[in-house]
């Protein structure tokens, strides 16, 4: 099994601007690593400099512990899945599974062995002289991914494999790659926008924006602790509410900090409760099933939060919305960056002091 290891890697397109802008990344062999970030960040340039599809001029790729720079595709130990599957469409599934490894001149017997074993750990089996026309967009996935598999390398690279499906479809061959992943113990390198797939699938997840790498760590780590003010709005539905701190009750001393909420680290009360809580107006509640989302206005700014259906306010009802400081993040204003204020004056005192303005650096 192999890791990969990429440092200060600049990409530029010929007579372009520069779209990577120095990332380095250590990914452990058998790391399932998700890189997110919006549309045109650098995600699929980053991917495809590891599969040698892209060539790498400035920083190092290392694979397995060696210099990838110049290595050909073929020679780096990778598979790719891309997001149009790219099945040939003339060939049955047995065929399209065993294509690279005729590439590599094994012979047929050992080549439609493999295919089968292949197409038997994903469920294939009963298609193996269907052509991918006469498949769902699920099979379809499921044969491009045993082509990967089929050739037994020990990184795969995968660029939105589930951007084409419908939406109940894609729940489904998520546990799937997860599920695949764990029998495999190979290292996946997963690219997508969709923060829910970085988070449900990730072992480690790579933030990247306008071709820099943000943050990269844990699910729990960037969910709880995000390094910055983008990060913490991109991941997490409904998304990260932001608030000026001044506007909390008394906290006016601070100009400086903008306080990070999360949905759930805000509770609703009917009637106002002895802690600190804004005033608020129900302007739109949604249903999701279990729970609702309230989007309310308040004089600090639109808040949304999540509720059980039994404290459901009423429509255009006012209540109070408390807020737990011990799950609030805090940016600074201008930079974005995160402000750790319980290091700096120790989280007892964080409210008192605080309120206070006293611990003002
Ligand atoms: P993402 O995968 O995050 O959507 P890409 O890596 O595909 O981002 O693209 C990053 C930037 O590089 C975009 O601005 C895109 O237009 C540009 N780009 C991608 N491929 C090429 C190419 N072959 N030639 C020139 N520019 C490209």
């Amino acid at each position: 099994m192999s890791g990969i290891t990429l440092r200060d890697i600049r990409k530029s397109y010929p007579n372009g601007p520069e779209i990577l802008h120095g990332v380095s990344m250590d990914i452990k062999p058998g790391e399932f690593i998700v890189i997110v970030g919006p549309s045109g960040c650098g995600k699929s340039t980053l991917l495809r400099l590891i599969a040698g599809l892209e060539r790498c001029e400035q920083g190092d790729i290392e694979i397995g512990g060696k210099r990838a720079n110049n290595l050909a595709p073929q020679n780096r130990d990778i598979a790719m899945i891309f997001q149009n599957y790219a099945l040939y469409p003339h060939m049955t599934v047995r065929e399209n599974i065993a294509f690279g490894l005729e590439l590599r001149g094994m012979p047929k017997a050992e080549r439609n062995a493999r295919a089968e074993s292949v197409a038997k750990t994903l469920q294939l089996d009963p298609y193996l002289d269907r052509k991918p026309g006469a498949l769902s967009g699920g099979q379809r996935q499921r044969v491009a991914m045993g082509r990967a598999m089929a050739r037994n390398t020990s990184i795969f690279l995968m660029d939105e494999p589930l951007s084409n499906l419908d939406n109940s479809l894609r729940v489904t061959m998520r546990t799937e790659i997860k599920e695949l992943h764990r029998q495999l113990g190979a290292t996946i390198v997963y690219v997508t926008h969709d923060q829910t797939e970085a988070l449900s699938l990730a072992d480690r997840i790579a933030v990247m924006k306008d071709g820099d790498l943000l943050q990269f760590d844990t699910p729990e780590a960037i969910y709880d602790r995000p390094n910055n003010r983008f990060v913490a709005g991109f991941l997490g539905v409904p998304p990260m509410n932001f608030l000026p701190v001044a506007q909390l009750p008394g906290w006016q001393g601070r100009q400086d900090l903008m306080v990070g909420l999360r949905p759930e680290a805000m509770s609703v009360h009917l009637d106002q409760p002895r802690e600190a809580a804004l005033p608020v107006r129900l302007v739109l509640s949604e249903m999701t099933g279990s729970d609702l989302i309230l989007h309310c206005d308040s004089a600090a700014g639109r808040i949304t939060l999540t509720s059980g259906r039994k404290d459901r306010p009423r429509d255009t009802s006012n209540f109070w919305v408390s807020y737990d400081l011990d799950q609030a993040v805090f940016f600074d204003n201008h930079s974005g960056t995160r402000v750790d204020l319980a290091s700096a004056i120790g989280p007892s005192k964080r409210c008192a002091e605080f309120r206070n303005g006293s611990s003002r650096q």
